[in-house]
This record gives C-alpha cells, structure tokens and sequence, in this order.
C-alpha cells in the first residue's frame, strides 16, 4: 500500500524556463509547461557566499565572477543562425562575443560554432582540477557582466543545468532526461539544416565530422576534412552568418513532431523518457517503506547538520531533532507506523511533505529488496 499520489500545479508555458524554441517544442509534446527551479537563483547565484561583502571561496562555492559558466558552449547552427537574428537588444552583446568566435576561425563549420582544440584541451584540464565554477581560464566567451549574452538562445547544457533542484534527485534526473533529448536533437538537426543548404560533395565533409562526433564539437578537429573548411562552405564561406540564420529559419519552422522525426528512434525515445520523468517531477507518491541513506555528513552547525546526500552542489540543513528521528525509517515498519511511533515516543509530529522531502534528496530512500525476492525472469 502506497500513500496517495499527490498532483502538483502544472504551469502552462515552458517560455522563460527555455529558450523560445525550445520551450515551443516542449509545450507541443507535453501539452503544458515545465516547472521552474526556483533554488536556482541565478541572479543572485545560489553557490556563491560572501563574508563582510567579500566573495568566500572554497571547495563548496563559486566564484560570483563566473558562477557555473566556466563552460564554452557548443552551438548547433540554427542557434548560432538565432542569435544572429535575433533584434531584442539584450542580444547586443550575445552577438557580438559570437562574432568574435566566428572570426577567431577554428571550430566554425556548417554544423555550428564548436570549441577549438586549445579551448578542449584547457577544458578537459579544468573540468578534472575542480575548475567548475571556480576557474576563469574557462570563463564562457559569452558571460557578460554576470550575465548570459546569449541567454534567449542558449543550448541544452545550458538550458538545463542546474545547481539545485526543487525536487532533489527527481529534478536532477527530469532535466538530464531534457538535457539528453536536446543534445540529441542540437546534433541530428544540425545536420539536417546543414542538408538543406549544402550540395551533396561538400555534406560528405560534412557528415564526416558529424559521425565522429557523440555530442556536437565533442572532438572538433579530430575527423575535419582534407584541406580546410573554407572548401567545405564553398560559397557560404563569405555568407556565414547568412547560412546560419537560414538554417535557424528552417528549424524555427519545424513543428515538435517533425522534430522528432528528423530525429528518429533516439529522439521518439529520449521524448518519453523525458515524459515519464515529467510525471514523476509533478507528482508526490512515497513509497510503504522507507530506510536512511548512507549520508556524508558536511558539518555540524549549532542546530542543523549540513548532510550531503544526492548533490555536492545541493547540501541539506536537516535539524538536530529530525536527525535524531531518521533511525525510525528501519525499512521495516510502514511510514504510517514510523509518524505514529515518533509522534508517540518522540512527541513530534512528522509531516508527509517533509518525508516526502527526504525522499527527494535522497535522505530517505526505499529499502533494497529481500535476497531472493526479485523476479528470476
Ligand atoms: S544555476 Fe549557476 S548561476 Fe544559477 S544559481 Fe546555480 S550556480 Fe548560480
Ligand atoms: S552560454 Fe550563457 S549560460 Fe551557457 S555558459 Fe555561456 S554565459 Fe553561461
């Protein structure tokens, strides 16, 4: 027996949680909006602390003055095409860090806008020195003034990444289910777009760099082509911004089902995984049994123990008395009889929306099944 499967409200946009593409697509599938991290708040960074005004930094904040962009973003070329095209004039500076990329050369192909091999290379080092957040030898070629210069058309990295989620562990596994379908769209709509321009010899090139790469730019000039791309635009080369923003014209054009057709089997699939994980994400069900995570415990504070549970990035305040409670969910006994024993031995009074809070982040989480007990299939 579980405790009843509560609804949450469904926003009716995804416009200003996505860009408008993106949100566009969204809406047309799911048939309503995705909700809003609220603990996100980006314009006051959520990861950043400050001491008498100044910035503390260590191995648990980020440096306001890069917050998490300490990213160099892969931009498929209807995005590119988007931010060129785009007259609202926040775009301004967008456009114009965009433009310094394109005119630096290496990575610009007909796929998109890529990082170059030294901006790979200084990445790799960063992401596995703990830079995220913290090195400004990455700083995003697009983060202006504290803020995204490219904002309204930002790719999936980007548009799903989050330092917190409302939900714990089942925000963070909704938005990597969003995050793997856009990726996956961004790299096979690329291409398409690439399709309807180029003459079949130079897509051959083309194509070529679009296999060797998992993820669009992953590995920029592992497989470019004999020669250089200036060959492969042919008459594009002088009309680059023009092609990108006939690319985006197309795209913009298409509707969430042709999407997902160009994107094939891969896309149909990630769609529904990211559907299943929208249902979970609006909806509260916890489970009969419950038992305690094996929890990292961050610090003791004078009232409340900082524990780690489903993020580095996302560390709970859980307060002493509820701390001490926590050994009553044995995996044993039902939570209907773990709240009335508390309640009889403790005299406190445990919510289901706090449990049910727990259970997000991994606090509490639903004992392993017996030895034996599963299915032998
Ligand atoms: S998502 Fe990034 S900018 Fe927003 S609050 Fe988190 S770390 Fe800061
Ligand atoms: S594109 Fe925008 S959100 Fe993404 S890393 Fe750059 S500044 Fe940050």
């Amino acid at each position: 027996m579980e405790l009843p499967v509560v609804a949450l409200p469904r926003p009716s946009s995804s416009v200003g949680v996505l860009p408008p593409l993106y949100a566009r697509w969204m809406d047309e599938f799911l048939g309503q909006g995705l909700p809003t991290e609220t603990k996100a708040t980006c314009a006051q960074c959520a990861m950043c602390a400050y001491q008498d005004g100044q910035p503390i930094l260590n191995d648990y904040t980020f440096d306001p003055a890069i917050k998490c962009c300490t990213y160099i973003p892969n931009l498929p070329n209807y995005l590119v095409g988007n931010i060129l095209r785009d007259e609202n004039p926040d775009m301004a500076a967008g456009q114009s860090s965009l433009r310094s990329r394109m005119e630096a050369g290496e990575g610009i192909t007909p796929l998109g806008v890529s990082l170059s091999s030294m901006q790979q290379v200084v990445y790799s080092h960063v992401a596995m020195n703990r830079g995220f957040g913290r090195s400004k030898d990455v700083r995003c070629p697009h983060y202006v003034e504290g803020r995204c210069g490219i904002h309204r058309h930002r790719n999936a990295v980007c548009s799903t990444y989050y330092c917190k989620y409302d939900r714990g562990q089942i925000g963070l596994d909704f938005w990597s289910r969003v995050n793997v379908l856009l990726m996956h769209l961004e790299r096979e709509l690329s291409l398409w777009a690439a399709m309807q321009l180029l003459d079949d010899p130079k897509l051959l090139a083309v194509m070529a760099r679009h296999d060797s790469m998992p993820i669009l730019g992953g590995k920029a000039e592992t497989r470019a082509p004999a020669g250089n791309w200036v060959n492969v635009w042919g008459k594009w080369w002088h009309e680059r911004e023009a092609y990108y923003q006939q690319t985006a014209e197309r795209v913009n054009g298409l509707s969430f089902a042709e999407v997902l057709t160009i994107g094939g089997a891969t896309a149909q699939f990630r769609a529904q995984s990211m559907r299943r994980g929208y249902e979970e994400q609006m909806t509260e069900r916890l489970p009969e049994q419950l038992t305690v995570r094996e929890l990292k415990i961050r610090h003791f504070g004078p009232e409340d123990c900082f524990i780690e549970s489903y993020s580095p990035t996302d560390p709970q305040a859980v307060p002493q008395p509820l701390l001490e409670v926590l050994p009553y969910f044995d995996g044993k006994r039902s939570v209907a009889e773990v709240i009335a024993v508390v309640d009889q031995e403790k005299d406190i009074v445990l919510d289901t929306g706090l449990i049910q809070k727990l259970v997000d982040f991994q606090i509490l989480v639903q004992p392993a099944p017996a030895a034996g007990s599963g299915s032998t299939g």
